[in-house]
């Protein structure tokens, strides 16, 4: 089993127990900390600071004050160079950095350093962008010039969550430097080691002091004094439905823009005509990958009766065979649930699943390593033939259960898809294309995958729909999201 590797840095030691405010090391001004577990173990792995409001209040000043800076008069070319070079160092760091993640999060190895490479191309890919968000002439005729520059709006804060704590941060942090702008990053309490690397490493990679700072803490008590802050313009979380929406109310109060990043229900359509090969691949990936605690998990499958049973037959040998267990040792390939509050929310689903008799077909239970009997895991499950209007199909459970909806036609199917209050993402495998174009103009969903589910990159936009969300990242529409327009009109 691999270790963390000491450095001297506080943060990569075992004890991070400080924020990352204006370039340096900062204990909380209450000194308070806070544990962090390793799920895998159900053991506390490391300590951090706990933050409050008044350490909100020192990173703000410090993002707010070097947003008028060095950083204010660097061309945007070189603040891409800037992120180029912090990709450089994401890839430089990336055993340190996943490890970090496995232990805080407790994802598989290979899963955090498909994380880390991910969050790496997020910085290359804004570095590009830095110098290419252009501004437009307007036709006012001859007695005028008319046009419009894009300024970054200023301050910005990023909320994380802890399913994808370090690329989540690099998705929302990498474009608004791009823009120009200051963050204020305040991670989940769950999973806080990796964003105080990233600030270091954005440090070394030439960042000046206080462009990005990391305040830790819970989000009672750090996260809301952030978004609350009338110096902040512009907050991107990523987490809940309920938070978010309290989040909003709270930007609303300084009339500061969002990006509110949410859960899901996603469905998963096969259709009788699929090569269920490919299809089952992806429904398996696409529900137990990361133990199910993604936002854009293919949770429920929609699938068309006259290929059910077979299907569900080989999905459940797949179920059976994922080797769970502490996402360091080798040879594991299904890591466990970040929390023992959130073991007990996945699991009391399923217990109360089948106390109302929905049918498990494999899976349905707590269970830990088998080669320590430690951790927090549950088993890859399987709910067949779950009615539409089931709390296992219109919830969010954010674990790796997988439920199922049987339908006869695909007309059925877009009905099933668009049954739940989410719209997040829609998968779909079929080899007719007019079903394709049609399912995918139809579903209700910020992005649908065709015939290969998490399909896309840090090039195509990302977002929800209704109770999943507002505005998009990733692609060069993110970038738009921390910037505000400027219109000059001159009378010549
Ligand atoms: P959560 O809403 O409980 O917490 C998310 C973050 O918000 C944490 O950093 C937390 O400390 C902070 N927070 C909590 N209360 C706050 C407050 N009052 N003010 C400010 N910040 C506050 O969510 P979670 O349980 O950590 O994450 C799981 C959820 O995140 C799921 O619903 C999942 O679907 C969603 N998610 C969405 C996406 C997406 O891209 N749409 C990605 C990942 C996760």
């Amino acid at each position: 089993m691999a270790t963390l590797p000491a450095t001297n840095s506080p943060a990569s030691g075992l004890l991070p127990s400080r924020h990352f405010i204006d370039g340096e090391w900062r204990a909380s001004h209450s000194r308070a900390t806070m544990p962090t577990f390793d799920p895998g173990r159900a053991e506390i792995h490391a300590e951090f600071a706990a933050g409050g409001a008044d350490d909100v209040i020192d990173a703000v000043a410090s993002a707010k004050q070097a947003g008028q800076g060095e950083w204010r008069k660097l061309s945007p070319t070189g603040r891409g160079r800037i992120l180029a070079k912090a990709a450089a160092l994401i890839r430089e760091n990336a055993e340190r950095l996943a490890v970090a993640e496995v232990l805080d999060s407790g994802k598989t190895l290979a899963e955090a350093r498909g994380d880390v490479r991910g969050s790496a191309r997020a910085f290359d890919y804004y570095a590009g962008a830095a110098d290419k968000h252009e501004g437009k002439a307007y036709p006012l005729g001859p007695d005028y010039t008319s046009y419009s520059i894009e300024e970054p709006v200023g301050v910005t804060a990023h909320i994380v969550p802890w399913n994808y704590p370090l690329s989540t941060a690099c998705r929302s942090v990498a474009p608004a430097l791009a823009a120009g702008c200051t963050a204020v990053v305040k991670p989940a309490e769950q999973t806080p080691m990796t964003a105080l690397l990233l600030a270091e490493i954005l440090v070394q990679a030439g960042l000046p002091p206080g462009v990005c700072n990391v305040v830790t803490g819970t989000g009672a008590a750090a996260g809301a004094p952030l978004v609350s802050h009338p110096d902040v313009r512009h907050v991107t979380f990523t987490g809940s439905t309920a938070t978010g929406i309290h989040v909003m109310k709270m930007a609303a109060q300084n009339v500061a823009s969002v990006t509110l990043e949410l859960g899901g229900k996603s469905p998963n359509i096969v259709l009788a005509d699929a090569d269920l090969g490919v299809a089952l691949d992806n429904v398996v990936g696409a529900i137990f990958e990361n133990a199910g605690q993604i936002c854009s998990a293919g949770s429920r499958l929609v699938i068309e009766r006259s290929i059910h049973a077979e299907f569900i037959e080989k999905l459940v040998a797949r179920a059976r065979a994922l080797r769970i267990g502490h996402g360091l040792s080798e040879g594991v390939n299904f890591g466990a649930i970040n929390s023992a509050e959130h073991l007990r929310k996945v699991s009391s689903y399923v217990v109360d699943a089948k106390a109302r008799g929905v049918e498990v077909t494999v899976g349905g239970n707590v269970t830990t390593d088998p080669a320590t009997g430690k951790g927090w895991f549950f088993e890859p499950t399987v709910l067949d033939r779950v009615r539409w209007d089931d709390p296992v199909v219109q919830e969010e459970i954010f674990g790796p259960v997988l439920a199922v909806q049987v339908v006869d036609s695909a007309e059925e199917a877009i009905a099933a898809a668009n049954c739940t209050d989410f719209a997040l993402v829609a998968g779909l495998f079929t080899r007719d294309l007019s079903k394709a174009h049609r399912i995918a103009r139809d579903v209700d969903a910020g992005q649908v995958y065709v015939n290969e589910y998490f399909a896309g990159g840090i090039e195509t936009p990302f977002g929800g729909n209704r109770r999943s969300g507002i505005g998009r990242e990733k692609g060069l529409i993110a970038v738009a999201s921390y910037c505000k327009t400027k219109a000059v009109t001159i009378r010549l």
